[in-house]
C-alpha cells in the first residue's frame, strides 16, 4: 500500500514533487470580511461586518509566516475572503511596507486580489501596476446571467460596475484572469459565455461549478447536472478549438498540464495544496489561522468548534500542528486522500481533491468522491484526453 504523506513534523520545503516552490504555496489574508455585494451563492458568513485587520495582526501574521522555513523563496499572497477593495488603498500601501519590511530579502513576495472589480478606480489600477501586482475578477459572464445572482444588497445588478473596472485594469495593460461560477442557468449558455469573455478582450478563465459550500448549503446544481456539466465543458473545448485557443479556460489547461507531465502520479497529492498541510495557510481579519481548504477557516463543525488551528497573536503555527485538533483533521483528510489514491482513476490528476467539498457534500473528510470533483476535474479531463486520443487516432490514418 503506498504511504500516507508525511505528518507535518518536521515541516519542511521538499526537493522531489515541488523543486525550487515553497512548502507554503498560498498565504491568503482577509483584510476584512465585508463584501459591497451580495451574491446569493456566497459561502462566506459575517461579510456585512465592517471589521478590518489591524496593523499589528498583520504584523504577527507575516512574522509568524517567516520565522518558520515555509517559505524557501517565494510567496504568493492572496488578499480574498471578503472584498478586498472595499478596504481603503491607503491601507494596503501601509500592509505591503509592512510586509517588505519583515519578508528576508531572499524570498519574493507577489501580491495577487480576488475581487468583484466594482470599485476599482485609476488609483487602484496605478497601486496594482507598481507592485506588479495579480487580479481576479469576478464575472459570470453577460450581464443577463452576471446579475441573476450578483447583486447589491438593494438587489441591482454589478455587471456594468464590474467592467468598467475591468476595462480600467486593461487600459493600464494590467493582467487579468476572471473565475466564472457556473449556476444552473449558465449551462444552458456556453456559447453565449464564450463570446462574451472573448469579445471582452478576456484572456484567462476559470469555471467554477457553482458548489455547495458554507453558508451556501444550497447550490442551483446537483447530481442530475452532471450531464449539463459536460455539454457545457463539450461545448466551450469546441469553441475554444474553433478560435485557435485564444481564451484558456482554466479546467483544460490544468488537464493538458497533467497529460503533458505524465498524469502527475504519485506525486498527486504533493501538488494538490488543499491536502498538504500549511500548503495554503488562511489567516481571518483576527489572525485565526487555518490550513487546507481556504474555504474552511471560520466554518463551525459540530465536533470540532470552528475551524481554525490557532491565532497568530497566541499560537506558534507549526506548534499547532501538535494539537488533538489539528491531528484528527490530518488524520481524516489523509484517510480520504488514500481512499482516493488507492480507487480513483483521476487521482494522478487531482491528488485527493478538496477536503472543503468532501465535508460539504460528504459530511467528512474522510471521503472520496464529490460533484465537485467529478464536474471540475474528472469531466474537463475527459473531454481533453478523448480529444487528444481522437487526433492521434486521426494522425495514425
Ligand atoms: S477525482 Fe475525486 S475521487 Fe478522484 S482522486 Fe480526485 S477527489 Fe478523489
Amino acid at each position: 500500500m503506498p504511504e500516507a504523506i508525511a505528518p507535518p513534523e518536521p515541516l519542511r520545503p521538499i526537493s522531489g514533487g515541488r523543486p525550487e516552490q515553497s512548502w507554503l504555496s498560498l498565504l491568503i489574508l482577509q483584510a476584512s470580511p465585508f463584501c459591497n455585494v451580495n451574491c446569493d451563492y456566497c459561502y462566506l458568513p459575517g461579510r456585512t461586518s465592517r471589521n478590518r485587520m489591524s496593523f499589528e495582526t498583520l504584523r504577527a501574521a507575516v512574522n509568524q509566516v517567516f520565522s518558520t522555513d515555509l517559505v524557501s523563496r517565494e510567496l504568493t499572497i492572496v488578499w480574498h475572503a471578503g472584498e478586498p477593495l472595499a478596504v481603503p488603498l491607503e491601507w494596503y500601501r501601509e500592509a505591503f511596507r509592512i510586509i517588505e519590511n519583515t519578508k528576508p530579502s531572499h524570498i519574493q513576495v507577489r501580491h495577487s486580489f480576488q475581487t468583484n472589480a466594482t470599485l476599482i478606480t485609476e488609483d487602484w489600477c496605478r497601486f496594482f501596476r507598481e507592485h506588479r501586482t495579480c487580479i481576479g475578477v469576478s464575472i459570470d459572464g453577460p450581464a443577463d446571467l452576471h446579475d441573476l445572482h450578483r447583486r447589491t444588497r438593494s438587489g441591482r445588478g454589478t455587471h456594468a460596475a464590474a467592467m468598467r473596472g475591468v476595462s480600467a485594469l486593461q487600459r493600464h495593460g494590467i493582467p487579468v484572469h476572471v473565475i466564472s461560477v457556473v449556476t444552473r442557468q449558465a449551462l444552458s449558455q456556453p456559447d453565449a459565455i464564450y463570446d462574451f469573455f472573448r469579445d471582452a478582450g478576456l484572456e484567462e478563465v476559470g469555471f467554477n461549478i457553482e458548489e455547495q459550500e458554507g453558508a451556501n448549503a444550497s447550490s442551483s446544481l446537483t447530481e442530475p447536472g452532471t450531464e449539463l456539466v459536460r455539454s457545457f465543458f463539450s461545448r466551450l473545448f469546441e469553441r475554444q478549438a474553433a478560435d485557435g485557443g485564444k481564451l484558456r479556460i482554466r479546467e483544460f489547461e490544468n488537464a493538458r498540464a497533467h497529460l503533458l507531465m505524465g498524469n502527475g502520479g504519485s506525486a498527486g497529492e504533493l501538488l494538490n495544496d488543499q491536502v498538504r498541510p500549511f500548503g495554503i495557510l488562511s489567516i481571518d481579519w483576527e489572525g485565526n489561522f487555518a490550513t487546507y481548504s481556504p474555504e474552511l477557516l471560520g466554518f463551525n463543525f459540530p465536533d470540532l468548534g470552528k475551524f481554525a488551528f490557532g491565532n497568530v497573536h497566541n499560537d506558534n503555527l507549526l506548534a499547532a500542528a501538535q494539537t488533538v485538533k489539528f491531528q484528527k483533521v490530518l488524520n481524516a483528510i489523509q484517510a480520504g486522500v488514500t481512499k482516493c489514491r488507492e480507487t480513483c482513476a483521476f487521482f494522478g490528476v487531482c491528488g485527493g481533491g478538496s477536503p472543503g467539498n468532501k465535508y460539504f457534500e460528504n459530511g467528512s473528510f474522510d471521503s472520496m468522491e464529490t460533484f465537485y470533483c467529478r464536474t471540475s476535474v474528472q469531466i474537463p479531463f475527459e473531454i481533453v484526453l478523448r480529444a487528444i486520443e481522437s487526433d492521434r487516432l486521426g494522425a495514425g490514418n
